[in-house]
């Protein structure tokens, strides 16, 4: 039996050949999407893409090496966190903020590699290079959130033993806090284990977190405005996104207070200032 006679009217002839339940069709077309979606994945640009190569002389021991980063400009810069990690499409650029020298173990964040006094340098070779191991790293052609970790462990131990600025070790702690963080957002959440697993990245992460804010407040009460490139209303937000975050509410009103009557805040800060500030009110009544 022809299933589709009597189509004919419709200018459809019947064809005897036609079947209703196409044998495998299902999985040929399932095998389409899935070589599609690869080929969409080829066209993603890839972390790779967004680095390159640059040679480094050590201050330290002269050694001449070369270190990845990130080329300037060609990331898209995302919506920051609230604390105001950065963030951008296809890639952590935090990762690659740091240089680190594999002969010597001095490392440093990219804008303080080559500020380093003799003196320090001395101490540097004294107290890391005379007990530093050369560890063998394969080149997967980008930094894992592991690697990019340890780097700036490294950087701050070298910042505490160069006696490096309160904001030098502060803001270290700061973006390793925000790379534990990255690192729990690329993590697998579908088990109860996968998540404790995202809950303990997160706990180490607090631990730096906590000696960041710690850290930036010693750095007010010593250093001058610009600390470690950020103006002063910059600063009092992120310390008070801090203080919240710690529940020091009158600590948190406060830095609030002078982004919201600084003259030189943008707007865009105040908006993020007032959100805050409605944020607090709304704990404090609860
Ligand atoms: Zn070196």
């Amino acid at each position: 039996m022809n299933l589709f006679s009597g189509l004919e009217k419709f200018g459809l002839e019947a064809q005897e050949s036609m079947q209703l339940y196409e044998e495998g069709k299902r999985e040929n077309i399932k095998k389409e999407e899935e070589k599609e979606e690869k080929a969409k994945e080829r066209l993603l640009p890839k972390e790779t893409d967004f680095l390159l190569l640059k040679t480094i002389r050590c201050k330290v021991c002269e050694h001449v090496f070369k270190a990845k980063l990130v080329k300037s400009g060609k990331a898209r810069r995302l919506q920051p966190d609230r604390d105001l990690r950065p963030r951008f499409q296809y890639i952590d650029t935090l990762k690659y903020d740091i240089i680190s020298c594999p002969a010597c173990g001095y490392t440093a964040m990219s804008r303080d590699f080559d500020r380093i006094t003799p003196t320090q340098a001395k101490m540097i070779r004294e107290q890391i290079s005379s007990r530093f191991r050369k560890v063998y790293e394969p080149d997967t052609g980008v930094y894992s959130y592991d690697a990019a970790i340890q780097r700036y462990k490294l950087s701050l131990l070298n910042a505490a033993v160069k006696r490096g600025k309160e904001s030098e070790k502060a803001y270290t702690c700061l973006k390793i806090a925000w790379l534990y963080r990255g690192k729990g957002e690329t993590m697998s959440q579908s088990t109860p284990q996968e998540k404790e697993k995202i809950a303990a990245c997160l706990k180490e992460g607090e631990e730096f977190y906590l000696q960041a804010y710690e850290g930036f407040i010693k750095a007010i009460s010593q250093e001058m405005f610009p600390i470690y490139g950020m103006d002063e209303g910059t600063l009092d937000y992120l310390l008070a996104y801090m203080s919240f975050h710690f529940k020091k509410y009158d600590m948190a009103s406060k830095c609030l207070g002078s982004v919201l009557t600084s003259s030189s805040a943008s707007r865009r800060l105040k908006d993020m200032a007032l959100d805050l500030k409605e944020e607090i009110v709304s704990q404090l009544k609860r």
